[in-house]
C-alpha cells in the first residue's frame, strides 16, 4: 500500500485556536508513526474572512510545537500550490463538470431574494433551505430555459453553482471516531460550491484538493461532521468515490466546566490560554496571551492536548513527542467531548520542566530574569533553576517565586514575622547570623551542618529558627532547601539581609 497522506487544512479567518492544534497534532503523530506525509494546506477561499497575518501565525504556532509540515506553503511538494487562493483557477472545471453530469447547477437568485424566502419561512416557524424540494420554484438553470441561462450567463449576471443534492438517500460514512455515520439527503440543502467571485466554497475546494493531494485520511474536528455527508456526494459525482480519503472527527473540547464548547472568548473570561501564541488583534479585546506566553514548554502542550480525546489506554500519562508517535491510534480517540482542564495543563507543564536538564531550560528562563534587569552568571542560573524546577507550574514563576535570588525580596509575610519574631530566641538569631559570619565553608552541605548543629546544641527548634532565617533571606517561608538557598546567595548577601531584615522585624514588631 502506498504510504498516507494527511492535511492540516486551517482557513486564515484569526489566531489559530488550540483544538486547531490538536487537529494538526493528531494529523502529524499519524503522518510520522505510519512513515506517511504531513500536509499543511492554507483554505483561504473565503476573501471576506481573511485575516492578514493569521498565516503567519499558523506557521509560527506549528513552528513552535514542532509540528513541522512535509509539503505546504513555503516549504513546496509535488502537489503545491498549496495555498487555495493560488490554485483557484484550479476549481471552476470541476464545477462545470458538475454542472454538466446534471450533479449541480446555476443558480441566479439574489441575496435579496433569498433573504426574503428566509424571512417569510421564518414568519411561518420554518427554516427556509435550499433544497431538492424547493429549487424548483426558485432562479435557477433548472427552473430557467437553456437560452434564458446562456444569456444570464453571457450578460455577466451573479451567479452561484449548487450542488444538486438528490432525495431520499441515505448517506453513510464509515469514520474511524464514530464509526458508522448515517445523514439522509432530505436534512441536507444545495450547498453553493462555487461563489458569484468565481471563488470556490469550502467544500469543492476541499475535496478537489484532498483528491488531487492524495489524502488517505481526513482527521478533524467535528464540527465538520455534517459537511462530509455533501463531502462524499462531491466525491461520488465526481467519480472520485473509490479513492475518496478516509474520515476521523475529533470530539469537541469542553469548558473547563465540563458544560459547552469552549470558545476563544474563555480565555479571557477565565484568564487561560486557549490560544497557542500571543495575537495582536485590532483592539484589546481581540488581543491575548498564548500557552507560549503563559511560559508553556512546547512538548508539554502537545502532550496535554494528545490527552484532550486520546488516551493510550495505560496509566502512563506523560509522553514526549516521540513516545506520542509511537503510542498514537486513532482507534484510541474518544467520542465524547474532551474537557478543557487548565490545572491539567499545568501540571503537564510542571512534569516537563522536573524532567527537564537544567540546561535545556537555561535558554527559557534566562530571557525571564533578564526581562527583569538582571544578568547573572550561568553557573548561578543553572544553579538557581535546578533549585526552583520541581516548584514552578509555568516558566514566569522562575521570577514570581524566585526573584529573591536576584534582588532583595519584594513582599514579606509579616504575619509570619510578628508570629516567628519571638523576644526569647533574639539572641538564637543574633547568635546564628554571627556564626554564619564567621562560618569557614558556605557550601550546602556544611551550612546545613553548621545551622542544625547550631541549634541542635542549643537545644532549640528548627520551627522557631529556620522560618527567622528564611524570612530574612527572602521574604517568605516558603521556597527551595534552606541551605541551598543561602549557598547560593553567599555569605556577604546572606548577612547584608539578615542584617536589614532583623532591623526592619523589630521595627514591625515594635509598632
Ligand atoms: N478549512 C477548514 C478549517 O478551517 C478545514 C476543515 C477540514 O479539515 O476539512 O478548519
Amino acid at each position: 500500500m502506498d504510504s498516507i497522506r494527511l492535511r492540516f487544512a486551517p482557513s486564515p479567518t484569526g489566531a489559530l485556536h488550540i483544538g486547531g492544534i490538536r487537529t494538526a497534532l493528531y494529523n502529524f503523530l499519524l503522518a510520522r508513526q505510519q512513515k506517511g506525509t504531513f500536509v499543511l494546506r492554507i483554505e483561504d477561499t473565503d476573501q471576506a474572512r481573511y485575516v492578514p497575518g493569521a498565516e503567519d501565525y499558523i506557521l509560527e504556532a506549528l513552528e513552535w510545537c514542532g509540528l513541522q509540515p512535509d509539503e505546504g506553503p513555503g516549504i513546496g511538494g509535488d502537489y503545491g500550490p498549496y495555498r487555495q487562493s493560488e490554485r483557484k483557477d484550479l476549481y471552476g472545471k470541476y464545477a462545470q463538470q458538475l454542472i454538466e453530469s446534471g450533479h449541480a447547477y446555476y443558480a441566479f437568485d439574489t441575496a435579496d431574494e433569498l433573504a426574503e424566502k428566509r424571512a417569510a419561512a421564518e414568519a411561518n416557524g420554518n427554516t427556509f433551505k435550499y433544497d431538492a424540494k424547493v429549487r424548483h420554484q426558485l432562479v435557477n438553470s433548472l427552473t430557467l430555459s437553456d437560452e434564458e441561462v446562456q444569456k444570464r450567463l453571457d450578460r455577466g449576471d451573479n451567479y452561484t453553482v449548487r450542488l444538486a443534492v438528490p432525495p431520499d438517500e441515505l448517506i453513510l460514512i464509515d469514520d474511524l471516531v464514530r464509526e458508522r455515520v448515517q445523514f439522509h439527503t432530505n436534512e441536507l440543502d444545495d450547498k453553493v460550491i462555487l461563489k458569484s467571485d468565481g471563488m470556490p466554497t469550502y467544500h469543492l475546494a476541499n475535496i478537489v484538493d484532498d483528491h488531487l493531494m492524495k489524502i488517505t485520511h481526513v482527521i478533524r474536528g467535528e464540527e465538520w461532521l455534517p459537511s462530509t455527508a455533501h463531502h462524499v456526494l462531491l466525491y461520488r459525482f465526481l467519480g472520485w468515490e473509490d479513492t475518496m480519503p478516509t474520515f476521523a472527527h475529533l470530539p469537541l473540547i469542553m469548558k473547563p466546566t465540563g458544560k459547552g464548547k469552549l470558545s476563544k472568548r474563555d480565555g479571557a473570561k477565565l484568564g487561560i490560554p486557549v490560544f497557542p501564541l500571543s495575537w495582536e488583534g485590532p483592539n484589546p479585546e481581540n488581543t491575548f496571551k498564548g500557552f507560549r506566553e503563559f511560559g508553556f514548554v512546547p512538548d508539554a502542550v502537545n502532550n496535554f492536548l494528545a490527552f484532550l480525546g486520546w488516551n493510550p489506554g495505560t496509566e502512563q500519562e506523560i509522553f514526549d513527542k516521540e513516545e506520542l508517535i509511537t503510542a498514537f491510534s486513532v482507534e484510541k480517540i474518544g467520542k465524547s467531548g474532551a474537557r478543557f482542564d487548565y490545572d491539567k495543563a499545568r501540571w503537564f507543564n510542571q512534569q516537563y520542566l522536573i524532567r527537564m536538564l537544567d540546561s535545556d531550560l537555561l535558554p527559557h528562563v534566562k530571557p525571564i530574569i533578564e526581562a527583569h534587569g538582571h544578568q547573572p552568571d550561568e553557573a548561578f542560573l543553572l544553579t538557581f533553576i535546578g533549585l526552583m524546577k520541581e516548584r514552578v507550574h509555568l516558566l514566569p514563576e522562575f521570577w514570581e517565586q524566585g526573584h529573591y535570588f536576584f534582588t532583595d525580596y519584594q513582599s514579606l509575610d509579616e504575619k509570619m514575622v510578628s508570629k516567628k519574631w519571638k523576644p526569647e530566641f533574639r539572641t538564637a538569631f543574633d547568635d546564628l547570623h554571627q556564626l554564619l559570619r564567621d562560618t569557614e565553608s558556605f557550601t550546602t552541605e556544611s551550612l546545613q551542618t553548621t545551622v542544625k548543629g547550631f541549634i541542635n546544641d542549643h537545644g532549640y527548634k528548627f520551627g522557631n529558627i529556620l522560618p527567622i532565617l528564611r524570612l530574612g533571606l527572602t521574604g517568605t517561608t516558603k521556597g527551595p532547601d534552606i541551605f541551598a538557598t543561602m549557598a547560593l546567595l553567599g555569605r556577604a548577601e546572606v548577612d547584608r539581609r539578615l542584617q536589614a531584615s532583623y532591623q526592619r522585624f523589630d521595627q514591625l514588631t515594635q509598632e
